[in-house]
Formats: C-alpha cells, structure tokens, sequence
C-alpha cells in the first residue's frame, strides 16, 4: 500500500474541565470503565448490571416511571428518543431562552414538519404547528409566561429546558407541570444539565410527561455512556397510538434491552442494540455514587461551591447574570467589556476549560461540574484572576481572598 499515514499515538491532555459540560469524571467511574471484562452485550451480567442501573436510575430521578432507561449516547440521544413523540403537524408550543433550548426547538420543528415544510428548509424547517415563545437571554422561562401560551394556542406538546445552560438560568418547572396539567398539553423536559445537581424529584411535576437528561453533567459519566430518560404511561400510550419512524429511538422499543417489555419489568432484557460492558459498567458506577452521596447532598454542595465563586468573581468586579447551581455566567468588569472571547481563548490555551456562551451576547462561562471542594473553587478563582490581569484588567486579590475564605470560614464555623 502507498500513501497510507499511521498518525502517531494520540495523546490528550488533562485539562480543568471548569466549562458547562462535560464534567469530570469521577476515578471510581473510569477504573469500572477499564476495569470492566470483554463481554458481549447478552452476557448475564451485563444484562443484571442494565437492570440494576434502571432501578437505581429510577431512585435517582424520584419516579415510579416503568419507562425509565438509558440511551446509549449523549444528551441529544436521549433528546431524540423524548422528541420521538412528537410527529408531523403535531401542535407544539417550545419555550426558548438560550442555545440548548433553541436546539430544542429545532428538533422540534424537524419532527413536527410536514412532508412539504421539511423540503421547503431542510435544515431549519419552519412548522406551522410548532409556536416557539422566545424568553431574553439571562431570563428565565416564568410559569406565567408557560400558562399565557398554553392557554392561547392549547397545543397536544409542550417544551422547554428545565436548567439552559446557554444562559445559566433556571426555568419554573413547577409552574410549567401546572399550566400543562390544567390545559391538558403533555410536557417534554429537556433536564440534561439539572439532573444530578439540583435536588428534584421528577414525579411531583405531573404535567410532564417526558424528561430526557444527559451521561456527562450531573450524572458525572463521559466515558461515553447513558443518556437517562423517563417517560409516564401517558407517553408511551401515546406513541403506541401514533407510532413514530424511528427504530433505534424508538421510545418503547430501545426499552426492551433494559428489561422494560409491554409496559412491565421483566427480569433480562432482550436484543435491541449493542451495548458495551464497559459503558453499563461505568453508568453503573455513576449511579451508585449518585446515590451513596444522595441527590440532596449534591445539590447543597453545588449551591454552596456555586455561591463561592460567584462571590470571588462578583469581587473581581464581574457581573453574574445567571442563577444555576453548577456554573456561573458572566459579564468582565467594565475596563474589559466585549474581551470576552479573548480572555475564554487565553485561559483555555493554558488547558483552563472555562467556555464561553454559544450563542449571542458573548459572556464568560464557568463551570464547577464535579469540582466540588475548596481547593478546585481556589484553583479556578485564581487562574481566573490571573487571566483578567495578563489582559490589564485590575483585580483586587485580597479582596477576591477574602471573599473566598468568609465563604469558606463561615462554613469551618458553621460545622
Ligand atoms: C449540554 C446540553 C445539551 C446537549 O447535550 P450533549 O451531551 O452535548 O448532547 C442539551 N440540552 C442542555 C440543556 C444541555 O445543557
């Protein structure tokens, strides 16, 4: 053979994944990943460890949902099989407040589009039966802006992103589960960057009928594994009525394998699709140390972690605009204003993954995904100052201290 090139070895640094996602992975979920066997995908413990992890997935989002799995991938897989629901001409009202939503809503418009509107803008079709109500960047989705569209256009769907990380804003969950139950829509959430940070159980929001969430946020699992979702029997009656032209995606049919057959538990699943030992091995891992910390302790620790570094940047004289728990988003002090992309560039060159936001205005992301101790907050506040001052920005270092130890000390006290 001539002309054939084997690049050498890839070698991929650490780096400070301090970004919206993914996160860190956890060393217990990477040594499960290495450590697990070759094993084919109907081996019994495979099968044993993909039930185990649907009943401990079903702990870790707070549902009874028979129809609670996950779906090899990433946090659009899991997207997919939840829009699979929605079809062609379906009326759908979407709720958009940053990049991860607006996705949403293109989804959306992909599979509720008509045969005709599909060609006519192949790649961003505009469906008729789709109405999507778009909330400012850095504002949330309000229950009253849910209840004033579901009251207008009385759609059979409705959607929106529990947390948009675009924004770093918290959408109210409860008044969108309301405003569904009381004009009879079906709700679809988009939870990819809530689950496994905020305390929640899906279960209290009976209006939404739908959840899909992701491996490498909350759930701390990249090595390329589950997207967790969780339909009601609602959902599922629903597509068995319409169908939906997926085979992989199919919500009712990707179930089989985790051992969810004609709405009930069985005890092993059946063949659907390939899965890898290693993946079942590391979601696996996940979830049990999701569990052994708890949901609610998590999401304290996110909250308190959070409030430190918002506190420490507020300091540097940054303006946070956003009110998630695992990442802030920020404006630079005045002196700085519009440098933005220029100072993510600068950090992110030294292996410091902060991001910025994907969509416009441009603000400073930073994330605290599995960060979640004083030392990695310490280490994050520190690389940012030095990054505001290599571009002549002025920090007030002790200040930016004290600001960090208050937190930190009254938390020492408080113990
Ligand atoms: C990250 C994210 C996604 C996309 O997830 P992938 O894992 O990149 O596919 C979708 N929605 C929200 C709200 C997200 O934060």
């Amino acid at each position: 053979m001539t002309n054939v090139t084997v690049f050498p070895q890839l070698d991929i640094p650490e780096t400070i994944a301090a970004g919206p996602g993914p996160g860190n992975t956890d060393a217990r979920v990477l040594a499960r990943f290495a450590g697990a066997g070759l094993a084919d995908h109907m081996h019994p413990d495979v099968l044993r460890g993909m039930v185990e992890c649907k009943e401990m997935l079903r702990d870790v989002m707070g549902t009874k949902n028979t129809y609670t799995y996950g779906v090899a991938g990433t946090g659009w897989s899991g997207l997919d099989v939840m829009f699979a629901g929605v079809m062609p001409g379906d009326k759908v009202v979407m709720f958009v407040n940053g990049t991860f939503s607006g996705i949403d809503g293109l989804t959306v418009r992909m599979k509720a589009a008509t045969a005709e509107e599909l060609a006519a803008n192949s790649l961003d079709p505009q469906a008729a039966s789709v109405t999507i109500v778009n909330v400012p960047h850095g504002q949330s989705v309000t229950g009253d802006i849910v209840e004033a569209a579901l009251a207008e256009h009385k759609p059979k769907w409705a959607a929106m992103a529990h947390w948009e990380t675009g924004s770093g804003r918290v959408n109210d969950i409860q008044g969108f589960s309301d405003a569904c139950v009381k004009h009879g829509a079906m709700g679809l959430v988009d939870a990819v960057s809530s689950l496994g940070v905020g305390d929640f159980a899906i279960d209290d929001y009976p209006g939404v009928h739908g959840w899909a969430s992701c491996p490498q946020k909350g759930i701390c699992c990249l090595p390329l594994t589950y997207a967790p979702v969780s339909f009601t029997d609602r959902f599922i009656e629903e597509v068995r009525a319409t169908g939906t032209r997926t085979f992989v995606h199919h919500p009712v049919l990707e179930a089989r394998h985790w051992g969810i057959i004609d709405g009930k538990d069985v005890e092993k699943g059946t063949y659907h699709r390939t899965h890898s030992a290693y993946a079942v091995a590391a979601f696996h891992e996940a979830l049990r140390i999701t569990l052994q910390q708890t949901v609610a302790q998590r999401a304290k620790d996110y909250a308190f972690h959070e409030a430190a570094l918002r506190e420490a940047v507020q300091a540097m004289g940054c303006e946070v605009t956003s009110n998630m728990t695992s990442l802030v988003v920020l404006n630079l002090p005045g002196d700085l204003a519009g440098r933005e992309m220029e100072l993510v560039q600068a950090c992110r060159a030294q292996n410091f993954g902060i991001w910025p936001t994907l969509s416009e205005p441009v603000q400073v992301r930073i994330g605290i995904l599995n960060l979640l101790n004083q030392s990695a907050i310490t280490d994050i506040v520190t690389r940012f100052a030095d990054a505001i001052r290599a571009m002549g920005g002025k920090v007030d270092q002790s200040a930016v201290m004290d600001a960090l130890d208050r937190h930190y000390g009254q938390a020492i006290a408080a113990q």
